[in-house]
């Protein structure tokens, strides 16, 4: 049992941590990152995983962390990614170890992810036309990603997620095809409605498809029924009525905030402790625990951090300051 839990001033608990492990990646996603890229990191800025060992343990074994996701950047773009997954599996074969990624990296990666204790994955895929694959990734890896796709699957990684953003004139004519395709194969598709964390600072409400619209779009081909999620989470989830696989999943974070429920914080590449996606400040752990400090230090550092976990965030509303960061930037 662990020691206690990270409770916020609001009554909520976070038990479900988001670790990036670089901000680097090999695709340009419009809504993400400026064609092009980014200031990297520099290697030394980057926590070690030694160090996102140490920091998954305190928040596991004294703070009752039961979710852990790697994501990005690209998490797979980071040398020998598996090896991470087995030392945080190592901490406790019972956690939910999962990850976020796009896929291109996963034919040769899946197997060996799987081996070293990788439970669930999501992999995000905006489209199922090459074209627009182009134009919207700016990459031209769509055949690998779907093979990606395939090998996540082969290697038992499902069931499946598959995360698209959607975006008013740009994929929202796919999303019933998108739901056909989780019907098809058993994929869970979750809708993401597009949110002001892009590095090329396009973002406007207007570009938002608020997930009702795109849930009443399926319903006209598929009638949905709620799921029953017994770990409940940031998606609305729903299965098909006529029992067919597959189901779909709605993040509605710009047009139904669910920050009241919200359980998640993230730690960046560089060992910032963020206790929202919309936070204006983080809590730099990684030259605390590189100066000596005791896990008992960095817990107290830890609890209060979260302790001042902010109410929600303001999108739409008066008082809205975009972050610095950009979604690859934070970790997704
Ligand atoms: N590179 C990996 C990937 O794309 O799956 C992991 C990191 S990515 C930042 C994590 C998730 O954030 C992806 O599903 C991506 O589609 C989503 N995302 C990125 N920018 C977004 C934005 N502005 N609004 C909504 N979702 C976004
Ligand atoms: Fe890369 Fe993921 Fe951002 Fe796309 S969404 S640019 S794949 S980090």
């Amino acid at each position: 049992m662990p020691e206690r839990r990270l409770f916020d001033s609001y009554g909520r608990i976070a038990d479900d941590l988001r670790i990036s492990v670089t901000d680097r990646c090999n695709f340009r996603c419009i809504y993400c990152m400026p064609a092009e890229g980014l200031k990297w990191l520099a290697r030394d800025d980057i926590l070690r995983y030694e160090e996102i060992v140490r920091l998954a343990r305190i928040f596991v074994e004294r703070y009752g962390v039961r979710t852990i996701r790697i994501t990005g950047g690209e998490p797979l773009v980071r040398v020998k990614l598996e090896e991470l997954v087995g030392m945080i599996n190592a901490i406790d074969p019972t956690l939910d170890i999962t990850m976020t990624t796009n896929g291109v990296l996963l034919r040769q990666k899946a197997q060996a992810l799987k081996d070293a204790g990788l439970k669930r994955i999501n992999i995000s895929l905006d489209t199922l036309h090459m074209d627009r694959f182009q134009e919207m990734a700016r990459s031209d890896a769509f055949v690998r990603v779907m093979d990606g796709i395939t090998a996540a699957r082969e290697a038992g990684l499902g069931p499946i997620k598959l995360n698209m953003v959607v975006m008013k004139g740009r994929n929202d004519d796919e999303v019933v095809d998108f739901a056909r395709l989780a019907r098809a194969e058993g994929y869970e598709v979750r809708f993401i409605e597009f949110m002001p964390l892009d590095g090329d600072n396009i973002w406007t409400n207007e570009q938002v498809v608020p997930s009702l619209r795109i849930q009443e779009q399926i319903e006209d081909q598929f009638p949905l029924v709620p799921y029953n999620d017994p770990r409940p989470g940031p998606a609305t989830r729903y299965t098909f009525a006529d029992g067919a696989p597959g189901g779909v999943g709605f993040i509605s974070s710009v047009s139904q905030a669910f920050c009241t429920a919200c359980n998640r914080i993230r730690l960046t590449a560089e060992g910032g402790l963020r206790t929202c996606l919309f936070s204006l400040h983080e809590t730099p752990l990684r030259d605390l625990m590189r100066s000596g400090v005791s896990d008992d230090h960095l817990g107290s550092v830890i609890e209060g951090a979260i302790w001042r976990k902010e109410e929600g965030h303001l999108i739409n509303k008066p008082g809205f300051i975009k972050p610095a960061k950009n979604m690859s930037q934070i970790g997704g």
